[in-house]
């Protein structure tokens, strides 16, 4: 039987590396709470990331939670329904109303022509998703955030060590939440991070990570508990010396599924961008079904009877969720709606070998079910 080839892998150091990486935590027997690590890890990925100022936290959920409490939003916040359910959560989460703005047909981020129409006098803020790695129109969002008076928070989950114009991506916008989660580029096993530069802000934040404490008898904000510990730290320190290498595998992947992927009718691939340094973090296929004879359920449930899994991701759109049926207006965004039906990501990680790209791509030329496989089971 061919083995299993699964969409993602986490990528890690040797364990002597690690293990020679957390020793010190053993003789300080300090593990969390803004510790060695954490001061050398929030050093270390400032300067990587090229930003002004950055705030680890204990996931990228609550980078983006923690973010929205500590600029005192109010009211509404303009976002994009093709995400993971982390950013529209976000919003609902910390008590404001997000309402769905289309994406673009080909970079999956937000339609910024579609964008101004939506703004109310009970607007505050923008938060749009740099999609697969793929940035928004970060120029015309600062226009019009610019225009409107409103804040811009980027979720930058998907697009570590990026730059658009040489200019790290975590630098645009009022802030920008990194996650570091064990399925992203880069890994600190479960972080995250936000990016700013208005000081008072970050003391606020600050603050907010920890319960809102101020000092030992003040506390000023209603916090809540999003720490980033040392074992996480020491990880984050891990990888980092090894992500340059890790992305520069990741293209050698990417460009086989282009060669391979290109010309297929019916397929759609993510394009390239202009004057964007691209960290190869996804790998998604739009599937036409009238031009490429299945639909992306079938080439999905095909895959996998070849022991292939992939993942439809983004589907469903964050405004269809169960949980928002009857509580949001899910509004008007055929394009997403079009591209969640359509879309699959295939397996993406450093140490895919081309020898199972190709396979992968043989397969979807030549769309067939394992048969043998079916029968097994
Ligand atoms: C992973 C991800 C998040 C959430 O990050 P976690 O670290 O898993 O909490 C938010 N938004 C997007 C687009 C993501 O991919």
């Amino acid at each position: 039987m061919e083995k299993k080839i699964l969409v993602t892998r986490s990528s890690m150091p040797s364990l002597e590396e690690y293990t020679d990486e957390i020793k010190d935590i053993w003789e300080s027997h300090w593990l969390t709470n803004f510790g060695k690590k954490h001061a050398e890890l929030t050093e270390k990925l400032t300067e990587y990331l090229g930003v002004k100022k950055l705030q680890l936290t204990v996931n990228g959920h609550m980078a983006i939670e923690l973010a929205l409490t500590a600029m005192g939003l109010r009211g509404e916040v303009i976002t994009t329904p093709f995400t993971f359910a982390s950013t529209t959560h976000a919003i609902i989460r910390t008590g404001l109303k997000p309402v769905f703005c289309d994406i673009n047909p080909d970079d999956c981020t937000m339609d910024v022509s579609k964008l101004e129409s939506l703004i109310t006098d009970k607007t505050s803020a923008i938060l749009p998703i740099h999609v697969y790695g793929n940035i928004c129109d970060v120029e015309a969002i600062e226009d019009i955030a610019k225009r409107h008076h409103l804040k811009v928070i980027y979720d930058a989950a998907h697009t570590f060590g990026e730059t658009y114009k040489g200019r790290g991506i975590g630098s645009f916008g009022d802030v920008s939440a990194f996650s570091f989660h064990a399925t992203k580029v880069y890994n600190t096993i479960e972080g995250g991070a936000v990016c700013y530069t208005d000081e008072e802000f970050g003391r606020s934040l600050y603050e907010l990570v920890d319960f809102g404490i101020k000092d030992e008898e003040t506390v000023t904000g209603v916090g809540s508990n999003a720490k980033f510990n040392e074992f996480c730290a020491a990880m984050g320190l891990c990888n980092l010396r090894h992500v340059d290498a890790e992305i520069a595998k990741r293209q050698k992947v990417v460009e086989r599924y282009r060669e391979k992927l290109k010309d297929i009718p019916g397929l759609g691939l993510k394009p390239v961008q202009k004057d964007v340094k691209d960290n190869f973090a996804y790998f998604p296929i739009f599937v036409d079904p009238q031009n490429y004879g299945k639909t992306r359920n079938e080439l999905c449930d095909i895959l996998a009877s070849h022991g292939i899994y992939t993942r439809k991701y983004f589907y469903p759109l964050t405004s269809d969720f169960d949980c928002y049926k009857g509580v949001l207006d899910p509004g008007d965004t055929p394009v997403a709606k079009k591209t969640a039906s359509q879309v699959l990501t295939l397996p993406l990680f450093a140490d895919l070998s081309l020898d199972d790209v190709d396979r992968i791509c043989d397969i979807i030329n030549h769309p067939v079910d394992d048969l043998s496989r079916r029968q097994s089971k």
